[in-house]
């Protein structure tokens, strides 16, 4: 487990500061009320006596930050980027909203920042998830899980690195993984690979302008196993099967390999109607050599 990074508190900070000042404003009112009672007192008095505490002002030491995104699945690289993606079977692109992170079915997937949970359950694609509110208006998804913690509830607040759940292939899944997804207050998928592992000290260092940009490049997805139910459309695209499953071992394909050599070899040979052939055979570099009768 790798040392937590801090993670801020300015926003609740600022909030405690609040509570604070309403606090000594009911000290400064009870104080008046022995003076007066408090059905005699008029408004503006009452103002005026709350106005006399001067409210605490809530000052963040410089090295707060804003928020500090750890990874869902600690030491877990991304396998699948986030951008516009197709799949093998798929005639066209898509935008993949999130990143792939590859793991093993019940490693544990936890909280990427402080947060609240707004939604636990299942839904479609995404198999069973958890969405979590974080400051900034930012929500995180983890999609496909295996398992959702037991007291992982709508309205349960949690801390980074909290576990919420495990590893699994829910929904609409090729394989194990975690489908993580970052997305705006206006739900906007917003690229997670620019926030993870990073702190932010301020709103405006954020970069949410950047990561909502994403390339129109689209790239062909890697996928670890073509499912059976894709064959089919696979091969009505007329695609070529990617995965072949191999049918022999090493030790015939080096063979298989060496005879297609010596073949290439013999024909080079015929072609170039070597004078004086005697013998060919494969050199060191792996290309035929010819031994002549001179
Ligand atoms: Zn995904």
């Amino acid at each position: 487990m790798q040392a937590r990074k801090p993670i801020l508190k300015k926003r609740v900070l600022a909030e405690a500061g609040i509570v604070v000042a309403a606090g000594l404003s009911a000290v400064a009112v009870a104080h008046a009320s022995l003076i007066l009672p408090a059905s005699m007192r008029t408004p503006s008095e009452v103002a005026r006596l709350t106005k006399a505490v001067p409210a605490p002002v809530a000052r963040p030491a410089e090295d707060e930050v804003l928020i500090a995104f750890e990874e869902p699945v600690p030491g877990r690289a991304i396998v699948s980027p986030f951008g516009l993606r197709q799949l093998p079977w798929e005639g066209n692109g898509r935008l993949h909203e999130g990143v792939d992170i590859s793991a093993d079915s019940g490693v544990p997937v936890v909280a990427v920042a402080d947060g609240v949970i707004v939604e636990a359950g299942t839904k479609g694609g995404y198999g069973r998830f958890v969405a979590v509110r974080h400051a900034e208006r930012l929500t995180t998804y983890y999609a496909h899980l295996g398992s959702i913690g037991a007291d992982v509830k709508p309205g349960v607040a949690v801390k980074g690195g909290d576990p919420i759940g495990r590893i699994g292939s829910t929904g609409v899944s090729t394989g194990p993984h975690l489908h993580f997804e970052i997305r705006d207050a206006h739900r906007r998928p917003l690229d997670p690979a620019m926030f993870l592992g990073k702190a932010f000290a301020e709103a405006g260092d954020l970069p949410l302008d950047k990561a909502k940009r994403y390339s129109g490049r689209v790239r062909m997805a890697y996928v670890s196993f073509i499912p059976e139910s894709k064959r089919a459309l696979m091969d009505a695209k007329n695609n070529p099967t990617i995965v072949v499953r191999r049918a022999t071992t090493d030790a015939q394909d080096l063979a298989a390999a060496e005879r297609n050599l010596q073949n290439q070899a013999r024909a080079a040979a015929r072609q170039e109607k070597i004078d004086g052939l005697r013998e060919l055979s494969i050199g060191p570099d792996g290309r035929p050599r010819a031994q002549l009768a001179l």
